[in-house]
């Protein structure tokens, strides 16, 4: 039986005295499923744990990092030990080595690799390098992906491909976003259009293979491909955004699972295993312009700090064993499949999107397969769903445009009992 939210309530309406909008990062406000957020105390594995005393089957797990699950106890054992030795020193540890060794490795493109504090950093930073190096202004972004909130970044399309982009928020110059172009999402056509006009001046096109932030989003087959040979035709850089993909989608990200080589990539969320870490890297020639090698600056008092390193490293060594992502990708399926049939059941249109521990369930019957096909979802049904998952017990991301992620902690048990929860939740679905 669900507690309630009382306490949670509470703490939201203090919050709000303090802090914008009651809290540090807007998506966790639960702005777009029209309600108040609930308060975390604590998490174990699969699990979290609200204010009123409520437990969750979490399927957020901090929007990604996570998966190993909350505390894993090597992690904690990793932390535990690091803490004796400090904090952070602002200057080079043999950990850091360590953990660039174990990055290049498992993502062979990134050469050379540079730690930063956050997936903004990392696309921020990339970006700045590609247009240092290839000293050209423009660059391509796809519409409905996120790479975090630098300026040039926050640009959604105008009225079609072709169009200069306008700001998503206030406060970004329109003279920035005039250098992003923003291009519809697997759509090779349009995007050839786009660099037949202007393709001399494009320093880089910045991708998510798999999309995370418009809801999960493959890319069509040979579309990647076909990206990779375009922009190489025109000494245009390719970023693989892997924030969100990288260590799981695979343990080489979407570029090992769809065998493409990026110039550039930028990673976050699983390799930092739930601490603050970002990362950039790519080919030698491109990252030897990062100074203090090269005339791109790029900087970070925290980058690589010890802590961050160590929840980082671990949760790579664990994901390095043998059969972690088939794993991840039976309980993944397990429970993608649960969901459509028990959103067939209920007589709920839904198209369903999966790759290894990716997935969301469109409130759809269309293919979803870019920002217009995702927005003819039903986000008043989704949020009749997933009020009744949370009163059930398991946690979604609190927005239909989330992606919802797996780790190696769930069990077969949370996920039959989430499978249960949906069977109810889609025919509240269906009432609405
Ligand atoms: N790129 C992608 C693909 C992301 O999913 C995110 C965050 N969701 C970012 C960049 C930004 O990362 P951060 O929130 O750590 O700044």
């Amino acid at each position: 039986m669900h507690k309630g939210y009382e306490k949670s309530k509470k703490l939201f309406a203090e919050a709000k005295e303090y802090i914008p909008g009651g809290v540090n990062s807007p998506v966790r406000a639960f702005k777009s499923v029209g309600g108040d957020p609930v308060f975390i105390t604590r998490g174990e594995g699969s699990k979290i744990y609200d204010v009123d005393g409520n437990e969750y089957i979490d399927y957020v797990q901090s929007w990604g990092p996570l998966i190993l699950g909350h505390r894993h106890p090597k992690v904690m054992a990793a932390l535990a030990d690091c803490l004796e030795i400090g904090t952070s020193f602002g200057a080079p540890t043999e950990l850091e080595i360590k953990m660039a060794q174990m990055v290049t490795k498992a993502v062979p493109s990134m050469e050379l690799v540079r730690m930063v504090n956050s997936g903004t950093e990392a696309t921020m930073s990339a970006l700045r390098l590609a247009r240092g190096f290839t000293k050209r202004d423009k660059i391509v972004k796809f519409e409905g992906c996120y790479h975090g909130h630098a300026d040039f970044l926050l640009i959604k399309a105008g009225s079609g491909a072709l169009t200069m982009g306008v700001p998503d928020s206030l406060g970004v110059p329109q003279s920035v976003a005039g250098n992003t172009i923003v291009a519809p999402y697997n759509n090779i056509d349009a995007l050839r259009k786009i660099f037949q006009e202007q393709g001399e001046n494009i320093a880089a096109v910045i991708i998510e293979p798999v999309v995370g932030n418009m809801g999960c989003v493959p890319p069509k087959e040979g579309f990647l491909q076909d990206l990779r040979s375009l922009t190489a035709e025109y000494g245009t850089l390719l970023i693989f955004d892997e924030v969100m993909t990288g260590f799981r989608v695979g343990y080489g990200g979407a570029q090992g699972r769809y065998d493409i080589t990026p110039d550039l990539t930028t990673l976050g969320k699983v390799i930092g295993g739930g601490l603050p870490v970002g990362a950039f890297g790519g080919r030698r020639d491109i990252m030897e312009c990062v100074a203090p090698l090269g005339p791109v600056y790029q900087a970070g008092t925290l980058s690589g700090n010890p802590l961050a390193m160590t929840a980082g490293m671990t949760n790579l060594e664990i994901l390095s064993a043998p059969g972690v992502y088939e794993e991840l990708e039976s309980k993944s399926a397990m429970l993608a499949d649960g969901l459509a049939q028990a959103a067939e059941e209920a007589g709920v249109s839904c198209w369903f999107n999966r790759v290894g521990a990716m997935f969301s369930c469109f409130f759809t019957s269309e293919p979803v397969v870019d920002y217009a096909s995702a927005t003819t979802s039903d986000t008043k049904k989704f949020t009749a769903w997933f009020w009744k998952m949370l009163e059930q017990g398991s946690y979604f991301a609190p927005s239909q445009y989330e992606a919802g992620f797996m780790s190696l902690a769930h069990s077969e048990e949370d996920i039959n009992r989430t499978i249960e929860a949906a069977r109810i939740a889609y025919q509240t679905a269906a009432q609405v």
